[in-house]
């Protein structure tokens, strides 16, 4: 990856064919009108979240009303796709044979200090990851949906 256009790169195509799945399968999330974008944002690349009309307070998990002013107007709206680790743990329990250990981590991003999800960090060591690393958004299309996932971007100073 390269900064020096001030834009982030991503060496591989996001959510493409070649791309490692931690997961051996994963659940397609039911359809629901309040949360169906956040599972088709990827689509153009983006990771999107609803955002209050009124007083531009993101939420997640996506809620009718803005838990901050109440207000019933929320959008889906585009973020970065950067955060930090926020927590993380290392499953090393394979739920199926064969399957490898895998981060689950919680990223905050970099939109709101309490905007956070819950995700897994691909494309590197699980023992290697660490709170307080950069990550950027990729996308994993399976199941006509796209899961959000993050890969890290640089080492938190350690
Ligand atoms: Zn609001």
């Amino acid at each position: 990856m390269g900064q020096a256009d001030g834009l982030l790169h991503l060496t591989h195509q996001p959510g493409g064919p070649g791309m490692h799945d931690p997961l051996v399968d994963r659940t397609r999330p039911v359809d629901d009108p309040l949360s169906d974008f956040f599972w088709t944002s990827g689509a153009d690349g983006r990771l999107r979240f609803l955002r209050c009309d009124k007083c531009g307070y993101f939420s997640h998990p996506p809620t009718a009303r803005c838990p901050r002013c109440l207000a019933g107007g929320m959008t889906p709206a585009p973020v970065a796709g950067t955060g930090t680790i926020y927590t993380f743990t290392v499953n090393y329990q394979p739920w199926v044979v064969g399957q490898q250990p895998y981060v689950i981590a919680v990223i905050g991003l970099d939109e709101q200090p309490d905007l956070r999800i819950t995700s897994n960090v691909v494309g590197c060591d699980v023992d290697d990851v660490a709170i307080g690393d950069r990550v950027m958004v990729t996308f994993l299309h399976r199941n006509e949906r796209w899961y959000p996932l993050f890969e890290r971007l640089e080492r938190s100073g350690r």
